[in-house]
Protein backbone atom coordinates (compact mmCIF):
# COMPACT_ATOMS: atom_id res chain seq x y z
CA UNK A 1 0.00 0.00 0.00
CA UNK A 2 1.03 3.32 -0.53
CA UNK A 3 2.56 5.71 2.09
CA UNK A 4 -0.07 8.22 3.07
CA UNK A 5 0.86 11.99 2.99
CA UNK A 6 0.65 14.03 5.54
CA UNK A 7 -2.03 17.23 5.21
CA UNK A 8 -0.78 20.17 3.40
CA UNK A 9 -0.20 23.13 5.91
CA UNK A 10 -1.64 26.61 4.33
CA UNK A 11 -0.80 29.73 6.80
CA UNK A 12 -2.61 32.77 5.90
CA UNK A 13 -3.77 35.89 8.54
CA UNK A 14 -6.33 35.27 10.90
CA UNK A 15 -7.63 38.62 10.33
CA UNK A 16 -6.75 41.59 8.69
CA UNK A 17 -6.14 43.29 5.32
CA UNK A 18 -5.02 39.99 3.69
CA UNK A 19 -7.45 37.43 5.50
CA UNK A 20 -10.52 38.21 3.23
CA UNK A 21 -8.95 37.79 -0.11
CA UNK A 22 -6.54 35.17 0.87
CA UNK A 23 -9.29 33.15 2.29
CA UNK A 24 -11.70 33.94 -0.81
CA UNK A 25 -8.75 32.85 -2.89
CA UNK A 26 -8.79 29.17 -1.33
CA UNK A 27 -12.27 28.82 -1.94
CA UNK A 28 -11.96 30.03 -5.80
CA UNK A 29 -9.69 27.11 -6.01
CA UNK A 30 -12.48 24.72 -4.62
CA UNK A 31 -10.97 24.26 -0.90
CA UNK A 32 -14.02 23.69 1.58
CA UNK A 33 -13.02 26.01 4.80
CA UNK A 34 -15.25 25.78 7.30
CA UNK A 35 -14.19 29.27 8.89
CA UNK A 36 -17.28 29.54 11.49
CA UNK A 37 -14.84 28.14 14.31
CA UNK A 38 -12.63 30.71 15.62
CA UNK A 39 -9.78 28.70 15.59
CA UNK A 40 -6.30 28.50 14.96
CA UNK A 41 -6.55 25.21 12.84
CA UNK A 42 -9.23 24.74 10.09
CA UNK A 43 -9.37 21.51 8.54
CA UNK A 44 -10.15 21.56 4.71
CA UNK A 45 -13.36 18.93 4.08
CA UNK A 46 -13.04 18.24 0.28
CA UNK A 47 -8.57 17.95 0.29
CA UNK A 48 -5.93 16.84 2.43
CA UNK A 49 -5.47 20.67 3.96
CA UNK A 50 -5.48 22.18 7.27
CA UNK A 51 -5.24 26.12 6.85
CA UNK A 52 -3.22 27.80 9.46
CA UNK A 53 -4.96 31.30 10.61
CA UNK A 54 -1.90 33.25 12.14
CA UNK A 55 -0.70 36.89 12.68
CA UNK A 56 0.62 38.03 9.60
CA UNK A 57 4.02 38.28 11.37
CA UNK A 58 4.22 34.74 11.89
CA UNK A 59 3.96 33.46 8.01
CA UNK A 60 7.50 33.69 6.46
CA UNK A 61 9.00 32.03 9.90
CA UNK A 62 6.65 29.23 9.41
CA UNK A 63 7.12 28.74 6.01
CA UNK A 64 11.26 29.25 6.28
CA UNK A 65 11.01 27.04 9.77
CA UNK A 66 9.39 23.87 7.56
CA UNK A 67 6.19 24.03 9.66
CA UNK A 68 4.10 25.05 7.29
CA UNK A 69 4.40 23.86 3.81
CA UNK A 70 2.30 27.04 2.02
CA UNK A 71 1.94 30.65 3.27
CA UNK A 72 -0.13 33.62 1.97
CA UNK A 73 1.84 37.28 3.00
CA UNK A 74 2.86 40.29 2.01
CA UNK A 75 5.80 41.30 0.36
CA UNK A 76 6.87 43.49 2.98
CA UNK A 77 6.84 41.68 5.41
CA UNK A 78 8.38 38.83 3.42
CA UNK A 79 11.46 40.99 3.07
CA UNK A 80 11.39 42.46 6.58
CA UNK A 81 11.53 38.92 8.03
CA UNK A 82 13.81 37.77 5.39
CA UNK A 83 16.80 40.54 5.62
CA UNK A 84 16.39 39.90 10.04
CA UNK A 85 16.96 36.27 9.52
CA UNK A 86 20.01 36.96 7.46
CA UNK A 87 21.42 38.80 9.92
CA UNK A 88 20.84 36.56 12.70
CA UNK A 89 22.10 33.81 11.01
CA UNK A 90 18.58 31.78 10.86
CA UNK A 91 17.39 30.10 8.13
CA UNK A 92 15.60 32.17 5.26
CA UNK A 93 14.88 30.23 2.40
CA UNK A 94 11.33 29.95 0.70
CA UNK A 95 10.46 29.80 -2.85
CA UNK A 96 7.56 32.25 -4.69
CA UNK A 97 4.87 29.96 -6.40
CA UNK A 98 2.77 33.49 -7.29
CA UNK A 99 2.79 36.97 -7.45
CA UNK A 100 -1.25 37.76 -6.34
CA UNK A 101 -3.57 40.04 -7.17
CA UNK A 102 -4.06 41.30 -3.83
CA UNK A 103 -2.79 43.47 -0.84
CA UNK A 104 -1.17 46.21 -3.03
CA UNK A 105 0.33 48.64 -0.70
CA UNK A 106 3.80 51.21 -0.75
CA UNK A 107 6.44 51.10 1.78
CA UNK A 108 6.91 55.01 2.20
CA UNK A 109 8.66 57.48 4.26
CA UNK A 110 6.63 60.10 4.71
CA UNK A 111 7.63 63.99 6.96
CA UNK A 112 5.60 66.85 8.18
CA UNK A 113 3.58 68.63 5.85
CA UNK A 114 5.33 71.50 6.45
CA UNK A 115 8.69 70.61 6.35
CA UNK A 116 10.19 71.62 3.11
CA UNK A 117 11.57 68.26 1.66
CA UNK A 118 14.66 68.41 -0.75
CA UNK A 119 15.39 64.69 -1.19
CA UNK A 120 16.70 61.79 0.64
CA UNK A 121 19.81 64.01 2.12
CA UNK A 122 17.36 65.64 4.11
CA UNK A 123 16.69 62.79 6.11
CA UNK A 124 20.51 62.97 7.25
CA UNK A 125 20.66 63.33 11.05
CA UNK A 126 17.06 62.78 10.97
CA UNK A 127 15.52 60.16 13.28
CA UNK A 128 12.82 57.50 11.70
CA UNK A 129 10.08 55.41 13.45
CA UNK A 130 8.73 52.55 11.16
CA UNK A 131 7.75 48.79 11.72
CA UNK A 132 10.57 48.29 9.23
CA UNK A 133 13.90 48.78 10.48
CA UNK A 134 15.62 46.60 8.08
CA UNK A 135 13.82 47.27 4.58
CA UNK A 136 14.39 51.01 6.06
CA UNK A 137 18.23 50.22 6.73
CA UNK A 138 18.70 48.76 3.53
CA UNK A 139 17.34 51.91 1.15
CA UNK A 140 18.91 54.44 3.74
CA UNK A 141 22.59 52.66 3.02
CA UNK A 142 21.91 52.61 -0.58
CA UNK A 143 21.39 56.01 -1.01
CA UNK A 144 23.91 57.01 1.38
CA UNK A 145 21.94 58.38 4.10
CA UNK A 146 22.38 58.77 7.54
CA UNK A 147 19.73 58.40 9.77
CA UNK A 148 18.82 57.11 13.39
CA UNK A 149 15.85 54.12 13.19
CA UNK A 150 13.03 53.99 16.22
CA UNK A 151 11.40 51.03 15.78
CA UNK A 152 7.72 51.49 16.49
CA UNK A 153 5.00 48.35 16.04
CA UNK A 154 1.82 50.41 15.89
CA UNK A 155 0.60 53.75 15.67
CA UNK A 156 3.58 55.06 13.33
CA UNK A 157 2.15 57.90 12.21
CA UNK A 158 1.39 59.46 15.27
CA UNK A 159 5.12 59.45 16.20
CA UNK A 160 6.16 62.92 14.72
CA UNK A 161 3.38 64.46 16.48
CA UNK A 162 4.46 62.72 19.33
CA UNK A 163 7.64 63.97 19.16
CA UNK A 164 9.24 60.79 18.88
CA UNK A 165 10.95 60.68 15.42
CA UNK A 166 11.25 63.51 12.73
CA UNK A 167 9.86 61.17 10.03
CA UNK A 168 8.24 57.63 9.52
CA UNK A 169 8.48 55.02 7.51
CA UNK A 170 5.18 53.27 6.64
CA UNK A 171 2.91 51.68 4.78
CA UNK A 172 0.74 53.74 2.41
CA UNK A 173 -2.20 52.88 0.11
CA UNK A 174 -4.19 56.02 -0.28
CA UNK A 175 -2.39 58.39 1.69
CA UNK A 176 -5.50 59.46 3.77
CA UNK A 177 -3.70 58.55 6.84
CA UNK A 178 -0.69 60.10 5.97
CA UNK A 179 -2.95 63.47 5.35
CA UNK A 180 -4.63 63.02 8.44
CA UNK A 181 -1.93 63.08 10.51
CA UNK A 182 -0.21 66.02 8.74
CA UNK A 183 2.46 64.20 7.02
CA UNK A 184 2.83 64.00 3.34
CA UNK A 185 5.02 61.44 1.16
CA UNK A 186 8.33 61.56 0.99
CA UNK A 187 9.85 58.76 -0.76
CA UNK A 188 7.92 55.29 -2.06
CA UNK A 189 11.03 52.75 -0.85
CA UNK A 190 9.57 49.42 -1.51
CA UNK A 191 6.21 48.38 -3.40
CA UNK A 192 4.24 45.19 -2.39
CA UNK A 193 1.59 42.85 -2.98
CA UNK A 194 0.50 39.44 -1.33
CA UNK A 195 2.44 36.36 -2.86
CA UNK A 196 2.03 32.90 -2.35
CA UNK A 197 5.02 30.90 -0.96
CA UNK A 198 6.45 27.53 -0.80
CA UNK A 199 9.07 25.84 2.19
CA UNK A 200 12.11 24.55 0.51
CA UNK A 201 12.37 20.85 0.75
CA UNK A 202 9.04 19.71 0.16
CA UNK A 203 9.28 16.43 -0.74
CA UNK A 204 6.10 14.75 -0.42
CA UNK A 205 5.05 12.93 -3.43
CA UNK A 206 1.24 13.68 -2.25
CA UNK A 207 1.84 17.28 -1.38
CA UNK A 208 3.93 17.89 -4.39
CA UNK A 209 0.81 16.71 -6.36
CA UNK A 210 -1.70 18.53 -4.83
CA UNK A 211 0.22 21.94 -5.18
CA UNK A 212 0.57 20.79 -8.92
CA UNK A 213 -3.25 20.61 -8.88
CA UNK A 214 -3.78 23.87 -6.92
CA UNK A 215 -1.42 26.39 -9.10
CA UNK A 216 -3.55 26.02 -12.56
CA UNK A 217 -6.64 26.78 -10.35
CA UNK A 218 -5.09 30.01 -8.76
CA UNK A 219 -3.77 31.12 -11.89
CA UNK A 220 -7.43 31.18 -13.55
CA UNK A 221 -8.79 32.79 -10.36
CA UNK A 222 -6.27 35.67 -10.91
CA UNK A 223 -6.74 35.82 -14.69
CA UNK A 224 -10.38 35.99 -14.02
CA UNK A 225 -10.26 38.88 -11.45
CA UNK A 226 -8.16 40.78 -14.42
P1 LIG B 1 -1.71 41.08 12.22
O1 LIG B 1 -2.68 41.19 13.35
O2 LIG B 1 -1.96 39.83 11.40
O3 LIG B 1 -0.28 41.24 12.64
P2 LIG B 1 -1.38 43.69 10.95
O4 LIG B 1 -2.13 44.73 11.68
O5 LIG B 1 0.09 43.59 11.11
O6 LIG B 1 -2.10 42.28 11.23
P3 LIG B 1 -2.70 44.46 8.45
O7 LIG B 1 -2.92 45.90 8.73
O8 LIG B 1 -3.88 43.56 8.44
O9 LIG B 1 -1.55 43.84 9.39
O10 LIG B 1 -1.94 44.37 7.06
C1 LIG B 1 -1.49 43.15 6.55
C2 LIG B 1 -0.81 43.39 5.23
O11 LIG B 1 -1.74 43.93 4.28
C3 LIG B 1 0.33 44.39 5.21
O12 LIG B 1 1.54 43.88 5.72
C4 LIG B 1 0.43 44.70 3.72
O13 LIG B 1 1.14 43.68 3.05
C5 LIG B 1 -1.03 44.65 3.27
N1 LIG B 1 -1.65 45.98 3.05
C6 LIG B 1 -2.35 46.36 1.96
N2 LIG B 1 -2.76 47.62 2.03
C7 LIG B 1 -2.34 48.10 3.19
C8 LIG B 1 -2.47 49.37 3.84
N3 LIG B 1 -3.12 50.40 3.30
N4 LIG B 1 -1.95 49.52 5.04
C9 LIG B 1 -1.34 48.47 5.63
N5 LIG B 1 -1.17 47.26 5.04
C10 LIG B 1 -1.65 47.06 3.85
ZN1 LIG C 1 1.21 42.10 11.56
Amino acid sequence: PAIESKRLRIAMQKSGRLSVDSQALLSSCGLKINLREQRLIAHVENMPIDILRVRDDDIPGLVMDGVCDLGIIGENVLEEVSLQRQLDQENFDYEVLARLDFGGCRLSIAVPQEENYQGVQSLDGKTIATTYPRLLARFLKQQGVNARIVMLTGSVEVAPRAGLADAICDLVSTGATLEANGLKEAEVIYRSKAVLIQRKGLTDAGQLKLIRKLMPRIQGVMQANE
